[in-house]
């Protein structure tokens, strides 16, 4: 079985992206990143603290806003109208889940298209619908980046998605067929779920439930891309995928932690660079 490093690809791909940076700063241009988060929950928290380190290895400035709970809509959008016009912010990133009291999606159609780096905005999700070049929401983008530089072919392969929910499932399902996948998308409702995923060369699972795929779901040799993001009562990470269950019959598997998690971080650069080369030429 060949272990998916995500940790080596996610790597790569940051250094990629820092030697870029050196470049446009030699030309004096910069890359900035405005992370916004409400409230502390710990899991936004570590992920918020993820993003800056990366952004501080690969050169890109961040920028932090915190609100406390009872921030009110209006506040939130007052702040992204004046990074949506700030020249020196490239993305803004609204760490989600918000407070109930927010509506999440006035808020992100809020963002600039062009500073969406997070890829939710329903102009960049139409964009990659129709595969006009836009701004690709980071963990999908990272699962594709993941599978390509493993060496693994996507064309022509039998992919099955489990999971369709709009920031992973249906963006996921998408990407996979413009790299000419055959696609099946599975969900609460699918039935024989076991007879739809045991067809999958590729099976991308994002169906937030621990360890819930298992050998019996997996034809011999097929790739499994575990998205799935799980912590115990003793903090220890695992995925949507039974690792050690899957390890035995599967060709290739991404663990949890140091499989897509890393790379949804470095699509996140990668978008910040892209939307600031867009925005500066
Ligand atoms: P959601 O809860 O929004 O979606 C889960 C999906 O799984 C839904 O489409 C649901 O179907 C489907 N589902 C639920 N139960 C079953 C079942 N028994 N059989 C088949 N399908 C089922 O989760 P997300 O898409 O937001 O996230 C999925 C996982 O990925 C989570 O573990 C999350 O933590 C993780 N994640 C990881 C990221 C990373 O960077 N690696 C980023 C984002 C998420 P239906 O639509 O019918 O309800």
């Amino acid at each position: 079985m060949q272990l998916i490093d995500g940790k080596a690809i996610s790597g790569q791909i940051k250094d990629e992206i820092k030697k870029q940076v050196a470049k446009l700063k030699e030309d004096g241009r910069s890359v900035c990143l405005a992370v916004v988060q409400v409230g502390e929950d710990p899991a936004s928290s570590i992920y918020v603290r993820n993003k800056h380190r990366a952004c501080e290895y690969t050169g890109i400035e961040s920028l932090n806003y915190t609100f406390p709970e009872s921030v009110t809509q209006e506040e939130l959008l007052h702040l992204i109208e004046e990074l949506n016009q700030n020249p020196k912010v490239h993305g803004i990133l609204v760490q989600l889940p918000l407070p109930k009291h927010i509506d999440e999606s006035v808020v992100v159609k809020a963002i600039l298209p062009q500073k969406d780096v997070d890829g939710f905005h329903p102009e960049n999700v139409g964009r990659m619908f129709i595969g006009e070049d836009g701004l690709v929401s980071c963990t999908p983008a990272g699962v594709i980046e993941i599978i390509k530089r493993s060496g693994i072919t996507i064309a022509g392969k039998e992919c099955v998605v489990v999971g369709r929910s709009n920031i992973v499932g249906k963006p996921m399902g998408l990407l996979l067929l413009r790299e000419n996948g055959t696609v099946t998308f599975a969900h609460s409702k699918t039935k024989d779920l076991k007879e739809i995923t045991k067809r999958a060369d590729i099976l991308v699972v994002a169906v937030g439930k621990p360890k819930f795929i298992t050998k019996e779901y997996i034809k011999d040799g097929a790739v499994v891309i575990d998205v799935g993001i799980h912590r115990n009562a003793e903090n220890k990470m695992c995925g949507d995928v039974d690792f050690e269950n899957v390890k035995e019959k599967a060709a290739a598997v991404t663990p949890v932690p140091g499989g897509v998690g890393l790379m949804t971080v470095a699509m996140l650069m990668y978008n910040c660079l892209k939307a600031a080369m867009k925005q500066e030429v």
